[in-house]
């Protein structure tokens, strides 16, 4: 694969994202480098995505299977992270790739992975997702079932439970979109908080995107995941190698 130099635009925009990161770190006595910047780079081709690796962030994020499964390839030096919703049979394309899977909301789907990661020899990382909004819409555990699925999921064989991830409701109309999810990001927090004593592995808070990083980082966030402030507005479907 021939790699293109990086534009200048990809250059600024990674910058840009880099200083909200730190200056909203800085804010709260953090460090930059305790914040993960995962690239979300659904439906953008590889080409682009290879010259965001190559500005510096080797992270990246993808909502679909399938989609994830047909870029890995395409992208070299790169980690990622499955941020979408998991379907059971979709698992065994899943485990054996080295990602972190951060939707993991049910005892049946933390089952499903355990023991495909059996099979296969390998662990498998994952985060649970946390529905802190009640926002029928998106996927994720109630509050106060976090504890048992954490509990469940950590004693599965072969299942590393590494932390806790939301997606808070859309901001109304007109509302500031910091205001708005910051209470959300603060209940992750306080739920991850709450399980620290029992369970020390579970740590990570992934959470904060393009339009609310501040507020995250300002609760905790240890990994953001952010898209359309790295790449630009996003396609209108999936990308497709045969299509490409
Ligand atoms: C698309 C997506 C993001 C990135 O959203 P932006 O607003 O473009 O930064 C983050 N997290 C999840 C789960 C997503 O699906």
């Amino acid at each position: 694969m021939s790699r293109a130099a990086v534009s200048a635009e990809v250059r600024a925009a990674v910058e840009r994202v880099r200083a909200r990161v730190a200056d909203a770190a800085d804010a709260a006595g953090r460090r930059a480098e305790d914040v993960l910047l995962i690239g979300v780079s659904k439906t953008h081709p590889p080409a682009l995505i290879q010259q965001v690796v190559d500005a510096g962030v080797a992270d990246l994020g993808e909502n679909r299977v399938q989609e994830l499964v047909a870029k890995v390839d395409e992208v070299v030096d790169a980690r990622w992270h499955l941020i979408g919703r998991l379907q059971r049979n979709k698992v065994k394309d899943v485990v054996g790739r080295r990602l972190l899977v951060h939707g993991v909301d049910r005892t049946s789907l933390a089952r499903s992975l355990s023991n495909r990661a059996v099979e296969r020899e390998v662990v498998q990382r994952i985060l649970i997702q946390v529905n802190v909004g009640d926002d029928p819409d998106k996927g994720g555990c109630h509050l106060r079932d976090v504890r048992d699925l954490v509990a469940y999921a950590r004693d599965l064989p072969n299942l590393a439970v590494e932390g806790l991830m939301t997606i808070p409701p859309m901001p109304p109309a007109g509302q500031d979109a910091l205001a708005h999810a910051r209470p959300h990001f603060a209940a992750l927090r306080e739920a991850r908080d709450e399980l620290l004593p029992d369970f020390p592995e579970v740590v990570h808070l992934s959470m904060g995107m393009s339009a609310d990083l501040e507020a995250a980082v300002a609760e905790g966030a240890t990994m953001v995941r952010v898209g359309t402030a790295l790449f630009g507005p996003r396609g209108s479907g999936p990308w497709r190698k045969d299509v490409a």
